[in-house]
């Protein structure tokens, strides 16, 4: 997520770290270096030049304070001037009203489906209880589609097959969800390839008809401007409360991020950042301003373990180990809650520092996994139980079985070996110490 531009203001900002003080002639260069590599991050030419200006105000105006040098006050100025561009403060979503409706709207392959269901996901995990409601009645998967998704994290789905009018599903769906006391209803609506005038009347009237507690304007991140003129589009037709950026995981240049808020006044609310239901953050604007910047996002990573993280699960673990029996089978669940976290590549950039090496950890992370799952799958039940038993033979069988070469088996056992250790140091399970280690960081 924003390589290339977290890349280039590096460099723009480096120009300044070796100087000693921020005077009008070196920031003058480093403020032209950081407006071009907003503009090449496809951010809004006018909203550039006004970030810059602002940076540059803000910039000569601070005293360089002995305990830290010109580019890191630099980089604390640059910080909060992008964190003020997207909105500052977070935005949090409207769930009043019994039920509470949320209304999708966006254009057609935005990821509004896939969304809502995230969405829905989000608030169960919150134990709110969900109605998901399909009114796309133009594409015949789309309900299906939203069918399969709620099936995944086992929330509940109302359509009406060979029905074509929109509002009627919303009403009778609200109907079934006071019926079924659900707390919110998340309504996913049909989208057109382009901003049309149709399919801003049927969203006008639906959202007229069903008065939701939030509308939800759900844009794809990687059309880069584009996500921010049909932004602009919609909202001079529709009111919208809020803002989901999808695709941010793709090879964005992350301009959208950070204009969409100046151009649309509404702040962005949520962004997806990968075609799993779990990848799904709540947008801080300073926390994103940091992530931009390398400073690392450390907080989200916590707060997204938390929300996979299994108590019960970590307090038998440990039980386990005290005991000397954590096994292969142990290993194994540790690995599939990993995963649940969502891309790897994702998570370890979240991390100061780490940034850098993340390309080789995402690529390391998810292969190794496979390669693992089916080594583990080789093994007999009684070698997944006690590990010890594997001696050389019974390695090389594994490893045939498995496919895999000798060297692969040993290095799980290995790295068995080691995430033993660690976590017996720690007397906790792996991902509990994972989060302990990134609350230090805070
Ligand atoms: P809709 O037409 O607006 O309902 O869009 P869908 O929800 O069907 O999404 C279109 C495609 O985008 C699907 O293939 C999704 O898996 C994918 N998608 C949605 N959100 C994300 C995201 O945050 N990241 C990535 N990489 N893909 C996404």
């Amino acid at each position: 997520m924003f390589e290339n531009l977290s890349n280039n203001l590096a460099k723009a900002i480096k120009t300044l770290k070796g100087q000693g003080k921020i005077t009008e002639i070196n920031v003058a260069a480093t403020v032209k270096e950081i407006r071009r590599a907003l503009i090449q991050a496809d951010v809004n030419y006018k909203v550039a030049k006004q970030i810059t200006d602002d940076i540059k105000t803000n910039a000569l105006g601070k005293d360089v304070l002995a305990a830290v040098s010109p580019g890191q006050l630099f980089t604390k100025v640059v910080s909060d001037e992008l964190t003020k561009l997207m909105g500052s403060e977070k935005a949090s979503i409207n769930l009043n009203g019994k039920p509470a409706i949320i209304l999708m709207a966006g254009l057609q392959g935005s990821g509004k489906t896939t969304f809502s269901a995230k969405l829905a996901n989000y608030l169960k995990r919150q134990n709110k209880s969900v109605l998901l409601v399909a009114c796309d009645i133009y594409r015949p998967a789309a309900a299906e589609q939203l069918h399969v998704l709620g099936q995944q994290i086992d929330v509940e789905v109302f359509s009406k097959v060979d029905h074509k009018d929109a509002i009627q599903i919303a009403q009778e769906g609200i109907e079934y969800a006071k019926n079924t006391h659900k707390q919110v209803v998340i309504i996913d609506t049909a989208g057109r390839q382009t901003v049309d005038v149709g399919m801003m009347q049927e969203i006008k009237k639906l959202q007229d008809t069903v008065k939701p507690a939030e509308t939800l304007f759900v844009v794809d991140a990687m059309v880069g401007q584009d996500a921010v003129t049909t932004a602009q589009g919609f909202y001079e037709q529709l009111h919208f409360d809020g803002i989901v950026l999808t695709k941010l995981d793709g090879d964005t240049r992350g301009g959208a991020a950070l204009s969409i808020r100046a151009v649309v006044s509404k702040p962005i609310k949520f962004i997806g950042t990968g075609e799993k239901l779990t990848d799904l953050d709540l947008f801080y604007p300073d926390r994103m301003a940091q992530r931009i910047l390398g400073m690392g996002d450390v907080v989200s990573l916590v707060e997204r373990a938390e929300q996979i993280y299994d108590e019960q699960e970590a307090k038998k673990l440990s039980q386990k180990l005290r005991k000397n029996q954590f096994n292969l089978d142990d290993f194994y669940s540790q690995i599939q809650q990993l995963k649940k976290m969502g891309n790897l590549k994702d998570l370890v950039s979240m991390i100061p520092g780490m940034s850098k090496i993340a390309d080789n950890a995402g690529n390391i992370g998810e292969e190794n996994f496979k390669a693992f799952e089916t080594i583990i799958f080789s093994m007999t039940p009684q070698e997944r139980a006690q590990p010890s038993l594997l001696d050389p033979n019974r390695r090389a069988r594994v490893a045939k079985g498995s496919g895999m070469p000798i060297q692969e088996v040993n290095r799980l056992l290995k790295q068995f070996e080691t995430m033993c250790q660690l976590m017996k140091q720690t007397q906790k399970g792996g991902i509990q110490h994972m989060m302990k280690l990134a609350r230090k960081f805070r």
